[in-house]
């Protein structure tokens, strides 16, 4: 029997459909407006939808980017290779500072051009280049919808008297920060596209009465509400000094740990900190090509999984990893949990797949990262004839464990497709390379 659907415009024919309890073969997905309506066979399409045959794709939802910093790729290559302190204090704090708003513009294109590429659709900006306003953080929003990604602008607080060498352009007074964040989400609540969610930068830039207001912010927005958490010893050792505490401990002594909270990475946790974000219901974002990237240490992906917290993936600012894919994280998720546990069973692909698709939409709270009626129609398809998906039969692993980006066609975002046959149908890459350029002029390395 056929449904009947209101306004049905897209039928996307995948010659395979990850449907949740894996793959199965030839489905249409069906887009109206901006959502999936249903996944049907192709003789349950309705006449008058626009069939779009992707030929061979393996259809799977896009993936979801928990934690990055767009602007962050422009200084890519600039602080490789660095111990943390001089890839913070020599490059991240004073190059952040030399970007205007052209400059942050070119820096958000090339960091949502890139995932586009590698198949995310929804993408964290943790953002923290302020000004005292939101004028910056609307550049950011306008690259996301040139582009055509699914943005959560996470907006940050970063207190006036954070005892770091950060730039005064981060630093804002709590109750102002909050209520520049207020504005920004009221301004885009109708903004399909467009996610405003509170971020208190980090408990070394950040008090504890900073995160309490952005916490009740989030509350009132309903929203969940990001924080640097935990991320290397030296932020541990800081925080146990400065408050008597380690991290999550203090955050536990305050009443800071609830279930809106997204703690991004988490590395520096030992087991009663992790009983304690289990107990609370917080979240994590795993980053494992930043962490290695910057010599952070390791999250312990797996004893967090086993108490119950949940985990999302983040491939982190470009100049922390150097690449803006998640299905890369989601690979990197695998090794190294095998690695730390000495256990080739540690982390398995489906696991994977699923913190970098579903998990990572349900701790941002939006309504995508799986294919089902209902949810945002962001879709990627797969090449399934690509060599890097060979042998056929085993598409779950090898999405996670071999596939190249050659695999990656076509991407879909909101009903929109934005990358056709391995090219962005938005923006052509010679604009971006060209307004990348401008934006790094003139740039070295610092010579340390
Ligand atoms: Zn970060």
């Amino acid at each position: 029997m056929r449904l009947r659907y209101a306004a049905v415009v897209k039928a996307i024919h995948g010659a395979l459909v990850h449907t949740g309890a894996g793959f199965e073969p030839d489905l249409c997905v069906l887009v109206e407006g901006d959502r999936i309506a249903g996944i049907v066979p192709p003789r349950e399409v309705p006449p008058e939808a626009e069939v779009d045959d992707w030929g061979h794709a393996a259809i799977v939802p896009g993936t979801v980017n928990s934690h990055g910093h767009a602007f962050q790729n422009l200084l890519k290559g600039f602080s490789d290779d660095l111990p943390f302190e001089s890839w913070r204090d020599d490059v991240l704090y004073p190059f952040s500072d030399r970007l205007d708003g052209d400059a942050i513009y070119a820096g958000a294109l090339f960091a949502f051009a890139e995932a586009l590429l590698a198949g995310a659709t929804t993408t964290v900006d943790f953002f923290y280049l302020h000004d005292s306003s939101n004028a910056n953080a609307e550049r950011v929003i306008e690259a996301a919808k040139d582009i055509g990604i699914r943005l959560v602008l996470a907006r940050a607080l970063y207190d006036p008297d954070a005892p770091t060498k950060a730039p005064a352009r981060y630093r804002e007074p709590a109750r102002d920060a909050a209520q520049r964040c207020r504005d920004l989400a009221e301004d885009y609540l109708d903004d399909p596209l467009v996610h405003v969610q509170p971020a208190p930068h980090s408990l070394h830039a950040a008090s504890p009465e900073t995160i309490r207001i952005a916490l009740e912010l989030a509350e009132s927005l309903d929203t969940p509400c990001h924080l640097h958490l935990a991320e290397a010893a030296y932020e541990r050792a800081q925080i146990e000094e400065r408050y008597g505490a380690t991290p999550v401990r203090l955050l536990h002594r305050e009443g800071l740990l609830n279930d809106r909270l997204v703690a991004i990475h988490s590395v520096w946790v030992d087991d009663e900190e992790l009983d304690l974000l289990a107990a609370s219901g917080a979240g994590i974002v795993h980053c494992p090509g930043a962490n290695a990237f910057l010599g952070d240490g390791m999250a312990r992906v797996p004893e967090m999984l086993a108490r119950g917290i949940r985990v999302a993936l983040g491939p982190d600012g470009g100049c922390a990893n150097n690449r803006q894919s998640v299905f890369d994280e989601m690979r990197q998720a695998t090794l190294v949990a095998k690695a730390q546990a000495k256990d080739g069973s540690a982390l398995d692909a489906m696991t994977a797949f699923r913190l970098g698709t579903e998990a990572g939409a349900d701790l941002l709270g939006l309504p995508a990262g799986r294919l089902a009626a209902g949810a945002f129609a962001d879709l990627v398809g797969l090449d399934s004839h690509d060599l890097s998906l060979q042998p056929p039969g085993q598409l779950e692993r090898h999405i996670v464990h071999s596939m190249q980006p050659t695999a990656i066609a076509n991407v879909m975002v909101g009903g929109r497709v934005v990358v056709r046959d391995h090219h962005l149908t938005t923006i052509r890459n010679g604009e971006i390379r060209k307004r990348v350029a401008e934006a790094t002029a003139g740039w070295s390395r610092p010579g340390i």
